[in-house]
């Protein structure tokens, strides 16, 4: 069968209408095909070396309007490369950090992209595609990806957290996305855990926040604060000049080799996770929270990573309530960077599903 044949075969077995996915990141957007069961339809497109893209990614410009334009070409050439009819499409999922004032359909402070800024990118994206375009908050987007076909599909309800330079975070009940009055809702990377005057300082520019412990910056912040005090292989491996990005992964690795404080912070991150999963589920009382991102210590197929997930397991289970404690699945998320794009068509057709019921 030609390449081409296998594409167009995988489109006629595809269940109808199809959704897109995209996925707004600082430095690239995805761009992504998915059937009504959320199956990723590959999108027909090549790298330079020939290999098959599942999804397309193209270059975050600067400028919004620019943005759009290449968003919207790039879906009128995967259309056209996999001979689908616009009209078979039930709408698009723009996934994209940050707020949009529901008012107003104007994107509100996305993070890194200060120059979107009051864009009206959903309108313009329909405008430019003819289709309807949904916003979505892009760890909601993610968050949504896990719960329909990830590691939480079945479950009724589930919170995703991701673990990264930051902290993101989506929480869905019965396919519906957690967004909140102002579009900030999940925002679980900056529940308070630490309510003293010197807690480490958040991304967001208050102390004492979850992500200020656990993601890869509050690893490090904690790895320099301990570096000084104790003998460790870490130190050895750090000077001036690496960031701190890279100090979260000298830890994974130092205590993946059994250096006994990489190990303690890794475990120390576990305690501190533990804590803001306690507020989540005494908050929402979901029946699972997944945890996706770069900084999971290797995630379920190493030794550490399991250790950190048993861990953050066990560190939960012994402040929840019984109830809780007994049925709560806390578990990796599944699907990595295509969480976001397959969330947003998702949620996009959520939004299908919810108009045509009207
Ligand atoms: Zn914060």
């Amino acid at each position: 069968m030609t390449e081409e044949k296998r594409l167009l075969h995988a489109v006629k077995e595809a269940k109808t209408p199809f959704f897109i996915g995209v996925d707004v990141g600082g430095t690239s957007i995805k761009i992504g095909l998915v059937d009504d069961y959320g199956r990723s339809i590959d999108s027909g497109a090549v790298n330079d070396e020939g290999v098959h893209l599942s999804c397309i990614s193209i270059r975050t410009e600067p400028h919004p309007q620019t943005a759009t334009e290449l968003i919207a070409e790039a879906i009128d050439d995967m259309f056209k490369r996999l001979h689908i009819d616009r009209s078979s499409c039930g709408g698009i999922g723009l996934g994209i950090p940050g707020t949009m004032d529901l008012v107003t359909r104007k994107l509100r402070q996305p993070p890194n992209l200060h120059s979107w800024e009051g864009f009206p990118m959903c309108d313009e994206l329909s405008k430019q595609t003819g289709l309807p375009v949904l916003f979505c908050n892009d760890a909601n987007a993610a968050a949504y990806g896990e719960y329909w076909v990830g590691s939480a599909s079945g479950q009724p309800s589930m919170a995703l957290l991701t673990l990264g330079t930051g902290i993101g975070c989506g929480i869905i009940i019965e396919g519906r996305s957690i967004d909140g009055a102002t579009g900030y809702g999940g925002e679980c990377g900056h529940l308070v855990i630490d309510a003293a005057d010197d807690a480490l300082l958040c991304g967001c520019g208050q102390r004492g926040h979850l992500e200020a412990y656990c993601s890869a910056t509050g690893v490090a912040r904690r790895t320099l604060n301990q570096t000084d005090r104790r003998e460790s292989s870490i130190r050895s491996k750090i000077s001036p000049e690496t960031r701190l990005g890279d100090i979260a992964k000298i830890v994974y690795h130092e205590a993946e080799k059994g250096d006994s404080l990489a190990y303690e912070i890794v475990m120390d991150t576990a305690k501190y996770l533990s804590l803001g999963i306690i507020s989540l589920l005494n908050t929402v009382d979901p029946a699972c929270v997944l945890l996706g991102g770069a900084m999971t210590f290797g995630g379920r197929d190493v030794p550490l990573g399991q250790r950190f997930l048993a861990q953050v397991t066990k560190e939960v289970k012994s402040r929840a309530f019984k109830a809780i404690a007994e049925k709560i699945m806390i578990d990796f998320a599944v699907l990595g960077s295509d969480a976001g794009y397959i969330g947003a068509a998702g949620l996009a057709r959520e939004e299908f599903l919810q108009v045509k019921k009207k």
